[in-house]
């Protein structure tokens, strides 16, 4: 295969992880309460939740790179009916917007850490609870990304800095 082929390749590969990470980091989170809950045989205890932390660093690092740039998959995943579907999403972009505030930020890692030592069966139900409203903070910010245009937060802008604040489209031209 010729040389650039192959780089056009691995580059489109790297997108398309970079596109589907926040998909994977979800599962790992799944797979980090079900390890939580129900901890595997001696032999896998430290491989598991290794294997499963190199996943979630990779996958976070694709996630980061993918939200810097453009992304062909998103563009071509924003639904026909946008507009409608962004006026229902307002609890998720707020909480996307609340994901770009450091203090916040701070404040929900203190809390799932915290969870870790709530004693007894309501503890491990809080915990998991806790661990997997990481899935819906994921959901939110990848809501947020393919909806942005759309996002009445951005629209009316300094709500946040931190959240991307590139020009808004006054049409229904993509912006990804
Ligand atoms: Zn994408
Ligand atoms: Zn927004």
């Amino acid at each position: 295969m010729h040389l650039s082929a192959m780089e056009d390749g691995r580059s489109r590969a790297l997108r398309l992880w970079g596109h589907v990470s926040a998909d994977l980091l979800s599962a790992a989170v799944v797979a980090a309460v079900a390890l939580g809950l129900y901890p595997p045989p001696a032999a896998l205890q430290l491989t598991l939740p290794a294997a499963l932390a190199v996943l979630v660093v990779a996958c976070w690092l694709a996630m980061r790179r993918h939200d810097r740039g453009l992304c062909e998959h998103c563009a071509a995943a924003v639904p026909l009916d946008a507009a409608q579907r962004a006026a229902r999403y307002g609890l998720r972009f707020r909480a996307a917007h609340a994901g770009g505030r450091p203090r916040v930020v701070v404040a929900y890692l203190a809390a799932l850490a915290l969870a870790n030592f709530a004693p007894g069966i309501p503890g491990h139900v809080l915990w998991a609870a806790a661990q997997l409203s990481l899935v819906y903070a994921l959901r939110a910010a990848v809501t947020h990304r393919r909806l942005q245009p759309w996002c009445p937060l951005c629209r009316g802008g300094g709500l946040d800095e931190t959240v991307s604040t590139d020009p808004l489209p006054s049409d229904d031209r993509q912006l990804v």
